[in-house]
């Protein structure tokens, strides 16, 4: 057995156990983050049985879905958005994770092409609201999910936090029950949601405890990543 394929067991596992600890109930889906890796990484995962893949970097992704192209694969894009790149983005990925302005879901929305399902969308929440982190203020997330779901070729699921890091779990926790907060009161109000798309390598059971329904891993199970621009939230 590869590293990959025995980590990809373990992460399972763990999450399995997660979810009887904290009697969850929700379904929890596996996105393997594969920025910094190969595509014959990717191939290995795949092969082990791991069909969701997140990409933070477009061209990098890109360049990775040629090589992949035999593998059905569905394709996550979790990393910040630039204007000039929501055509290539809404052409080659299945979901958004990363969208926290209407400027961009529009864009999204009219590129997205016809013979495509919509494009499967999450809210970016900022919870800690460092200046330097993208995703929206709570303020501004009602408001957000409004005009988004008047977007015909977008369907919005759900939404996506990275919270601070802290090694203090118990901070963590906090943090995922602000989203998880957030998340309930956005169905209170009606909106059709089932994506809670939180919980990270080092947090994921956490996450789990407090509703994720999607955890995103990278390097616990593809190994850590080398070169700081790969690094989380960076
Ligand atoms: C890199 C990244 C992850 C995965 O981080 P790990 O700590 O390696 O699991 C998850 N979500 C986003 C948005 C990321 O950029």
């Amino acid at each position: 057995m590869s590293s990959i394929s025995r980590r990809l067991q373990d992460i399972l596992a763990t999450i399995q156990a997660a979810k009887l600890s904290s009697q969850a109930t929700q379904s929890v889906n596996l996105l393997a983050v594969s920025k910094a890796q190969s595509a014959l990484a990717i191939r290995e995962a795949y092969a082990a049985g791991q069909s969701l893949f997140g990409e933070n970097y477009l061209q990098e992704a890109l360049d990775k879905q040629i090589q992949l192209t035999d593998l059905a694969i569905e394709w996550h894009f979790i990393g910040p958005i630039q204007s000039n790149k929501t055509l290539l983005i809404a052409q080659h990925f299945s979901w958004v994770h990363s969208l926290d302005r209407l400027k961009i879901a529009q864009r999204l929305n009219d590129a997205r092409p016809a013979n495509l399902a919509p494009l499967q969308v999450c809210i970016q929440l900022n919870i800690s609201k460092e200046a330097s982190k993208a995703g929206i203020s709570k303020d501004e997330l009602i408001a957000l999910a409004s005009a988004i779901s008047t977007l015909p070729r977008l369907r919005l699921r759900g939404l996506m936090a990275i919270p601070e890091p802290t090694t203090d779990a118990n901070k963590q926790r906090m943090q995922f029950k602000q989203v998880r907060q957030c998340y309930d009161e956005l169905l209170a109000k009606g909106f059709d949601l089932d994506t809670l798309s939180i919980g990270m390598s080092d947090d994921f059971s956490i996450a789990i405890a407090e509703g994720a329904t999607i955890v995103r891993i990278g390097s616990a199970l593809f190994g850590a990543r080398f070169g700081a621009e790969f690094s989380a939230g960076k």
